[in-house]
């Protein structure tokens, strides 16, 4: 008996073993010019897809994305230096890749670039974790339920007035209850005007952010969060550097609303400094660029010891599960770079409410379809 328990172990560990990787590069172009005051214009955004195959022929299927540029860099990281790092590896081991790769890079890490090549591994590991158990990530992942809170989030500083209040109007026709504006006009009387038409429109009971991308000095940061303190403001999102980490406290203590930030912070540790000292009412990690499902788990326990609720930035379509698996997570942001509509299963919202697949796996499975004719090239 127990031999056979032995056999069983010893053949489910080879059939874990990784036999292949394959990295997959894709531009895709947005349906029309985005824009942001520290980006500028968006006209497409970059996928990098990364599959792990195993002995017993299982596929985990990983990813990241990027506003347009690095993408061919992320790509020759992952195919150069961490492809060759990850056969006859055990894809089970999870932590240990992790900080294997971590350690591997380190001097040309610690953040960046291979925070990202990082999380396109570690999320097709998740994934095959996930499938071998049978279980969707929501579960996997905390299991506290499968729905989040959500909004919508614009990318729309280039917008018209009247374009940007029309894109408003077709959130909430989807049935968002929640949106969120790009600020960091040249002239900040502009962008008051334009989160008071924004508010005069959606009403009292429509939940509302803003977010400046890091566009603005601490000072700029204070006059404006006190300009549309009448607005009733969620989170004011990444007002200022996300390095100045005291200088966000500064803006905390100066203005009524709360700060959000995540998306430009790489480490896990960024995040611990962020929290001891930037005063911020709601993290923003993105598994995406901060070393996949195991780097933003870390980021959602650091949220839960210090009482903060957990949010996430891009690839909705994976972050819903996420969200959804955590008992303090905040909004899920449905983003404007749709990788969504490029999978089987498009964001799925219900009462407001965005809903987790319960699909063995993170839920994300790529279109091929709608994904090759966007494939620049693979290995
Ligand atoms: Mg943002």
């Amino acid at each position: 008996m127990l031999m056979e328990v032995k056999e069983q172990a010893a053949e489910l560990l080879s059939s874990s073993t990784i036999a292949a990787t394959k990295v997959e590069y894709y531009q895709i172009p947005l349906a029309e010019v985005l824009s942001d005051a520290r980006h500028g214009d968006h006209t497409h955004f970059e996928v990098l897809v990364f599959r792990v195959r195993c002995q017993d022929g299982l596929e985990g299927v990983g990813y990241t994305y990027t506003g347009g540029r690095g993408g061919r860099a992320i790509y020759s990281l992952l195919q150069d230096d961490i492809q060759p790092l990850l056969e006859g590896r055990d894809a089970s081991d999870i932590f240990a890749i992790w900080e294997g790769i971590q350690s591997h890079l380190h001097y040309v890490g610690r953040g960046g670039l291979l925070s990202f090549a990082l999380s396109a591994v570690d999320i097709a590991l998740w994934d095959l974790r996930c499938k071998r158990l049978g279980l969707p990530l929501w579960k996997v992942a905390g299991g506290a339920g499968n729905t989040t809170k959500c909004y919508a989030g614009g990318i729309d500083l280039n917008f018209s007035e009247s374009r940007l209040l029309d894109n408003i109007s077709n959130y909430l026709a989807r049935g968002f209850n929640a949106v969120k504006i790009k600020v960091g006009k040249e002239n900040y009387k502009e962008d008051v005007a334009r989160v008071e038409a924004v508010r005069k429109l959606i009403g009292d009971d429509v939940t509302f952010m803003v977010d400046a991308n890091y566009s603005m000095t601490v000072e700029q940061a204070v006059r404006f969060g006190r300009a549309i303190d009448h607005c009733d403001i969620t989170w004011f999102e990444e007002p200022t550097i996300p390095d100045d980490y005291l200088g966000y406290g500064r803006i905390a203590d100066a203005i009524n609303i709360p700060l959000a930030m995540g998306e430009n912070l790489h480490t896990v540790h960024e995040f611990t400094y962020a929290i001891a000292q930037s005063k911020l009412g709601f993290l923003q990690p993105d598994a995406s660029n901060i070393g996949g499902i195991t780097g933003w788990l870390k980021v959602a326990e650091l949220a839960y010891a210090h009482n903060l609720p957990v949010c996430s930035h891009g690839m909705h379509e994976l972050h819903v599960s996420l969200m959804a698996s955590q008992p303090h997570a905040g909004y899920l942001e449905v983003h404007s770079f749709p990788i969504d509509e490029y999978t089987t299963r498009p964001t799925v919202l219900e009462n407001g409410r965005a809903v987790a697949s319960n699909e063995p796996g993170t839920g994300v499975t790529f279109d091929e379809t709608l994904l090759r004719p966007h494939l620049v090239k693979h290995s």
